[in-house]
């Protein structure tokens, strides 16, 4: 690796106001399980890293007037283990529990993953299915930007080079919601996706029709997407068998994969669609 500066902040606002200054190639450093990779292999040559991982404001969950915020700084083993995003987004503690490895998950963080922009982010299909946003901030301000348009393409994010992804927040699942993340890879650990689905969705007061349904689809695009038809075409429609398969014929067409050294376009449409079977299969009446 080249020479670098290394700073490690106590507060945000001397985070932010180390990346005001234009002068050096400033990048954050979260738990570097991507970042670390990168500087090894040259692909980034920074002049200066900005740790902040001494950011107390940057860490914890929390639940305000019913909104949940994740900081930017809390690691996947917290999201996976606490008690609220078990009960208010299990998508989510399923997406983390899956992340990686023990030591993955115990440095990772879910900011991270956001703006390594990575279309197989494991972490990112959830949060769009939760409909979340994700709050940017830099000396001046913040703003909220929807998970959706924070990245641009592969490795591409809107962020500007003086913000910080300081938090995420969403609205807790009603306790009915039915949601659920699934993931293919080559392995069960330590394997990148090569599809990936995340599922929310809230039935009628008789529990036989769907109300509401987002849909998200890792590794099958340039950017984590949605699968719009394929939720519109749920919206109303029964627990029927022959509904899922429709919808999941819809979401493999709304897959738009690539053909590279971990899977084909083939593979990757179709078992993309049978990622929505497997998840909702248990709950299907027989047509
Ligand atoms: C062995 C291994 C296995 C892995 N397995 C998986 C897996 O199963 N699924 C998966 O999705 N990923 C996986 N990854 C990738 C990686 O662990 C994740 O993308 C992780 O979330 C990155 O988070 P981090 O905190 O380590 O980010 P870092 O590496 O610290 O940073 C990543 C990028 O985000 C920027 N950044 C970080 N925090 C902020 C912030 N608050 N504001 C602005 N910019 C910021 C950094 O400057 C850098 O550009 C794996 C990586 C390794 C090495």
């Amino acid at each position: 690796m080249r020479d670098f500066e290394y700073l490690a902040p106590c507060t945000l606002s001397e985070a932010l106001q180390l990346l005001a200054q234009e002068d050096v190639h400033t990048w954050p450093l979260a738990g570097g399980t991507d970042l670390l990779v990168r500087m090894k292999d040259g692909s980034v040559k920074p002049g200066r890293i900005v740790d902040l991982s001494r950011v107390a404001e940057l860490n914890g969950i929390s639940e305000e007037e019913g909104i949940i915020r994740i900081g930017a700084m809390t690691r996947y083993s917290e999201v996976a283990s606490s008690p609220l995003i078990q009960a208010k987004a299990p998508l989510l503690s399923e997406a983390c529990r899956q992340i990686g490895s023990w030591q993955i998950r115990n440095l990772g963080t879910l900011a991270g993953n956001l703006v390594n922009a990575s279309p197989a982010a494991d972490s990112v299909p959830p949060l769009f299915a939760l409909d979340a946003e994700v709050i940017l901030a830099n000396h001046r301000g913040e703003r909220a930007v929807p998970v959706a348009l924070l990245a641009e393409g592969p490795g591409r994010t809107c962020l500007g080079k003086d913000e910080l992804l300081t938090s995420i927040r969403f609205r807790p699942l009603p306790e009915a919601a039915v949601s659920f993340f699934l993931r293919a890879g080559q392995r069960r650990a330590l394997a990148i996706s090569k599809t990936s689905l995340a599922f929310t969705g809230i039935l009628d007061d008789r529990r036989s029709t769907w109300k509401e349904v987002r849909i998200a689809l890792g590794a099958v695009a340039p950017t984590v997407i949605r699968a719009h038809r394929a939720e519109t075409y749920l919206v109303g429609k029964p627990l029927r068998r022959k509904v899922l398969e429709e919808a999941a014929a819809i979401v493999s067409e709304e897959a738009k994969p690539i053909t590279d050294v971990r899977s084909t376009i083939e593979y990757r449409r179709l078992v993309t669609g049978n990622l929505l079977i497997q998840g909702l299969w248990p709950l299907m009446k027989e047509d």
